[in-house]
């Protein structure tokens, strides 16, 4: 019985085939399958804390922001790149956009302890400079890791790099702020950022008025328990 099954399809891979990672591989050596523990996102926070992949990591960051929150968490945000307090403490959305942030969050109903918190980059640009191109391309995929491990239901993209990197496409905030866009492993929520606010008064109320949409979309979207 056992040897008609090793003669399935299914176990004709090539020795030591890896499937699906990062999520645990199954690794055939011969025709055994091994299972391999499942890679956390501790673990991937831990292969990135002394991360050297891109120029950020000479330009004089502290350390690497990798993100902080419910490793289940079904609703996600994403900002751009860690600042200055972000740099300094490890956490993102610690300095003044990060207060903005977690007032935003509460009239959603919403709490950090509820939610997961990355950044598209997790080093901080020189004297907060946009990131780059080169640097995007570097951490993104280490930000699709993050999402697939905590696999949430809601991403909420912070601004217009977070949202132009999830959605693949160079559409400015505010014609998409505020919209869910159904992706394929989750529905995107991009808002404006909140840094925006602080730099003009104006964006504040637009602000508000999108974390409102959210709490409507989350409302409309979530089984009474
Ligand atoms: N702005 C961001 O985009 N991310 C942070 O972590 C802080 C400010």
């Amino acid at each position: 019985m056992l040897a008609s099954l090793f003669e399935h399809p299914a176990f004709s891979l090539p020795t030591y085939a890896v499937i699906d990672k990062p999520f645990g591989a199954f690794i055939q050596c011969s025709r055994i399958f091994i299972m391999m523990p499942a890679m956390t996102l501790q673990d991937l926070a831990k292969s990135l804390h002394n991360c050297q992949r891109c120029k950020l990591a000479k330009m004089g960051r502290t350390q690497v922001v990798f993100g902080v929150g419910n490793p289940h968490a079904s609703v996600m945000f994403v900002g751009e790149a860690p600042g200055f307090h972000e740099d300094q403490q490890g956490e993102p959305f610690v300095g003044a956009a990060g207060k903005l942030l977690n007032d935003l969050l509460q009239s959603a109903g919403l709490s950090r302890s509820d939610i997961y918190i990355a950044n598209v980059i997790k080093c901080r640009p020189p004297n907060n400079r946009d990131p780059e191109p080169d640097e995007v391309e570097t951490c993104k995929p280490f930000l699709m890791q993050q999402i697939a491990m905590i696999h949430p239901t809601l991403v909420c993209t912070l601004g217009n790099w977070a949202t132009q990197t999830l959605l693949e496409r160079k559409v400015g905030i505010t014609k998409v702020r505020g919209q869910a866009f159904y992706l394929k492993d989750f529905v995107l929520f991009p808002l404006l950022h909140p840094a925006a606010a602080l730099h003009q008064g104006s964006m504040l109320e637009p602000l508000r008025e999108d974390f409102k949409k959210l709490r409507e979309f989350l409302d409309r979207n979530t089984k009474p328990s």
